[in-house]
């Protein structure tokens, strides 16, 4: 495998939440020598690379040497969560001699795609002393088990699901015993049960990333909305840091966005501003800094579906493989403008990259990301790209092998545009 989607791939198994994807990227942030930004600390201005976390969320940032009040900043944005399956905080059910795990549905999930898989469990438990600890049972623990067949033998006209009914994986035969699943997790995290106050836990389907098709040219992969881009972001964050120049580069990747980015953590909270202000030397200094800056905004976007072509703007589509797709849309679904498509163009070219345009028919609306409103909120340029990826929103989705790197060396190239 290209060796930046075979990071890609054991970065996704490392990330089966996003707590777990925050916790990788700054595991490997701070290998590279990064140091912890405390939210609640005095603002370091020194030189360096930084990080701050908070829950799902991270940003990260290069200072270089020359940089000081005013200077622009370059900004790669990309989202953590992905549609799953979210465990509720009373979820010991069962019926009929099954036990079973009371779910929610988080996102915009392909609900039939999560049936009939081996899933696991993760996430991170609250303790009554405000401490955290993550949890990931990484074996198979819970299954949505599909209808057979001859009970409906109308099912191949159209699948439906009820959420509240047909999605509530089992985890086993018996009664359902109240705290039973908390009880389990605690231990598999090394902590008292007793000490539980909260969870935020979700399901995750456990085959592991592949290589597909004749050629080896495709990844097989859960979450690669939106981890190919977190991934891309911090192997050019890393590029920037060793080849700055007058230009901060910045790396955030926010929690929520499958839900719409309203929360402390989304990209439509205050995190990033507060973050920008800051490195922008203040106040008093943001405005000119922000005029010289730009956002690129990266999330997965649809590759044509060879069986769906009809759904597809005939002169606008993408492939695999082909490079990251610059994402326009007339609406503003999309941040793009023509000035921050040739900011993207010229990072391409610069990293010898290839690049296509996605644009939607006029009759099928697209989807949207962080890029509108982080444009919004900040008044920063912004560019909305991202790989092509068919199946997205399937527990198990699908890029082309060469694209990882390309967005990465496109991304690089981005972070470090002094023009
Ligand atoms: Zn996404």
């Amino acid at each position: 495998m290209d060796d930046l989607a075979q990071d890609l791939a054991d970065f996704i198994v490392d990330s089966p939440t996003p707590y777990h994807a925050v916790a990788e990227a700054v595991r490997r942030l701070a290998a590279a020598g990064f140091t912890e930004q405390a939210e609640s600390a005095p603002w370091s201005t020194e030189p360096g690379g930084r990080f701050l976390v908070r829950d799902g969320t991270f940003a990260a940032w290069y200072v270089p040497e020359s940089a000081g009040p005013g200077s622009p900043l370059r900004i790669m944005a990309a989202h953590t969560d992905s549609p799953t399956l979210r465990i509720k905080p009373n979820p010991d059910v069962g019926v009929a001699g099954w036990r079973q795990v009371a779910v929610e549905v988080y996102g915009g999930a392909l609900w039939n795609s999560w049936l009939d898989r081996d899933l696991g469990v993760a996430g991170r438990l609250a303790l009554y002393d405000g401490s955290i600890a993550l949890v990931d049972v990484a074996r198979p623990l819970l299954r949505v088990p599909q209808l057979a067949i001859h009970l409906d033998r109308q099912v191949n006209q159209g699948l439906k699901l009820d959420a509240q009914q047909h999605l509530l994986p089992i985890w086993g035969l018996g009664a359902p015993v109240e705290g039973e699943l908390v009880e389990f997790l605690a231990a598999e995290a090394g902590v008292a049960a007793a000490e539980v106050a909260a969870h935020d836990l979700v399901v995750y389907d456990l085959t592991p990333p592949a290589r597909l098709g004749e050629r080896f040219e495709l990844l097989a992969a859960p979450r690669l909305d939106n981890l190919s881009s977190v991934h891309a972001g911090l192997h050019a964050l890393l590029a920037a840091a060793e080849h700055a120049t007058d230009v901060i580069p910045v790396l955030v990747g926010f929690d929520h966005e499958e839900i719409g980015s309203g929360s402390a953590t989304g990209a439509s909270g205050p995190l990033l501003e507060n973050v920008l202000t800051a490195l922008a030397g203040g106040h008093d200094a943001r405005a000119a800094a922000f005029a010289r800056s730009r956002c690129l905004s990266v999330d997965v976007t649809h590759a044509a579906h060879p069986n769906y072509l009809h759904l597809h703007e005939p002169t606008h589509r993408t492939l695999p493989n082909d490079g990251p797709a610059l994402k326009v849309n007339a609406n503003q679904r999309y941040a793009t403008d023509a000035p921050g498509a040739a900011a993207w163009h010229r990072a391409c070219r610069d990293a010898g990259v290839p690049t296509q345009v996605f644009v939607g028919r006029n009759t099928v609306p697209c989807g949207s990301t962080v890029g509108p409103l982080l444009a919004t909120r900040l008044g920063i340029r912004t560019v909305d790209v991202g790989i092509p990826v068919l199946s997205m929103h399937s527990a198990r989705e699908l890029c082309g092998v060469d694209d990882p790197a390309h967005l990465a060396a496109a991304a690089t190239a981005f972070l470090t545009d002094p023009i």
